[in-house]
C-alpha cells in the first residue's frame, strides 16, 4: 500500500515534469530560436524510431506501430516541438530512457542563451 502510493508520487512528478517539458518545447520553439539552433548543432546521433518522445504525457494519436519501429502517420508536417526532439540535456532527462541522440556537452539551452547573451554583452562593452 505505502509503495503504490510512493508509486503514483513518482508518477505524479514525472508527468508534471513532462508537462512542464512540453511546454518548455513550444515556448522555445516560438521564442527562442536562436537557443533552438544551439541546441541542435550540438546534437549528435540519430533518431532510431522508437517513438519514446511521441509518448511523453500522453500517447500521440498520430503515432503509429510498422513492423519494428513506430512511425508518424503526420511525419512530412509533424510540429516543429517533434522536429526538435531532443533540444537538449533536460528532454533526455524527461524522457527517462535512451534516445538515439547525445549532446556534445550537459549545456542545456537556457544556459547556452545565457552564455550567449552574456558574450554578446561583453563584446557590446568593449566596442
Ligand atoms: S526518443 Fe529519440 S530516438 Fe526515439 S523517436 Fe524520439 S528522438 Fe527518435
Ligand atoms: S505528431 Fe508525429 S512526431 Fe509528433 S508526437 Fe505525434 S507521432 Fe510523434
Amino acid at each position: 500500500m505505502k509503495y503504490s502510493a510512493r508509486r503514483r508520487i513518482a508518477l505524479v512528478r514525472r508527468k508534471s515534469r513532462q508537462v512542464k517539458g512540453k511546454l518548455r518545447r513550444w515556448y522555445m520553439d516560438k521564442f527562442k530560436k536562436d537557443a533552438i539552433r544551439l541546441g541542435m548543432s550540438e546534437r549528435q546521433g540519430e533518431c532510431l524510431m522508437c517513438g519514446q518522445c511521441c509518448r511523453l504525457v500522453f500517447k500521440c494519436p498520430f503515432l503509429e506501430k510498422q513492423g519494428s519501429c513506430e512511425t508518424c502517420r503526420i511525419y512530412k508536417y509533424r510540429p516543429a516541438q517533434c522536429r526538435h526532439f531532443p533540444i537538449d540535456h533536460k528532454d533526455l532527462r524527461d524522457l527517462g530512457r535512451s534516445c538515439g541522440y547525445t549532446f556534445v556537452r550537459k549545456t542545456t539551452t537556457k544556459e547556452s542563451t545565457e552564455s550567449t547573451e552574456s558574450t554578446e554583452s561583453t563584446e557590446s562593452t568593449d566596442e
